[in-house]
């Protein structure tokens, strides 16, 4: 891998206030000049937001909340984040589409218009897409894709600030991860339905039970351009050892 190599960190609803204090070494291996080109982005839960961005305060290490409401402001929504929240405490970027938030029944259109919102609000997006087993079972794994990318996509003119992140549902938490080949011609499928959109090159990242161990294979495979990890990125120690074999 070549240039910027994302490595996304979601936390998921886990986490508390003492594990901050895992993250000296990989504060210190960020600031190594050989991982430059690693960006590196934490998505707490909600209520440690605030720590993580004060942790990261002199470093590289950039922070994002892990959904964000439709309204960008402020609004009667009990239990929820708006965009301005974010961008507020000093986050930078938002993960949206999330297939957890999906199954609660998040559809295309909210998608979209809290895709608009974050963007409206300087937010960068990381966008995930994906199919579920029975989807891929079916072979209809590229025009699942073709629509959460249009439908998401719908109107947004500058997509200069999406980042994809390809996570194939029964991949997430489950130990299994796509054939090379497979995984590799639905990064093609992705590009080609982006072209049709945009002559920009978003990043492209895939997500689903990423470790410390199938790193080594993943990182070789065409057209990716970093990682999200999920529950290995909970112990710092396997995180900064997916970065390090990455960027090796
Ligand atoms: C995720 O949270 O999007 C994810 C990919 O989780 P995991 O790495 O645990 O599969």
């Amino acid at each position: 891998m070549t240039n910027n190599i994302y490595f996304i960190a979601n936390w998921k609803m886990y986490g508390s206030l003492s594990s901050i204090n895992t993250l000296n070494k990989l504060i210190n291996l960020s600031k190594l000049k050989k991982y430059k080109n690693a960006i590196i982005i934490y998505f707490p839960p909600f209520t440690l937001i605030q720590n993580f961005i004060n942790k990261f305060k002199t470093t590289k290490i950039s922070v994002g909340g892990q959904n964000c409401h439709v309204v960008e402001d402020y609004g009667s929504f009990t239990g929820s984040v708006s965009p301005k929240m974010l961008k507020d405490l000093g986050c930078k970027y938002v993960i949206l589409g999330h297939s957890e938030n999906r199954i609660e029944g998040e559809s295309d259109e909210d998608i979209n218009k809290k895709i608009r919102s974050a963007l409206n609000k300087n937010l960068k997006v990381v966008f995930c897409i994906g199919e579920t087993l029975k989807e891929k079972r079916k072979k209809i794994t590229f025009s699942v894709l073709n629509r959460q990318i249009n439908k998401g996509l719908k109107g947004i003119k500058n997509l200069n600030n999406i980042i994809i992140a390809y996570e194939p549902v029964w991949s997430i938490g489950t130990g299994l991860i796509p054939k090379d080949k497979e995984l590799e011609l639905n990064v093609i499928k992705i590009k080609k339905i982006l072209s049709k959109k945009t002559k920009l090159r978003l990043p492209i990242l895939y997500g689903g039970s990423v470790n410390n161990k199938n790193i080594s294979n993943l990182k070789n495979i065409t057209g990716i351009n970093g990682f999200l990890v999920g529950s290995a990125s909970q112990s710092s120690k396997k995180f900064i050892d997916i970065i390090k074999k990455t960027i090796n």
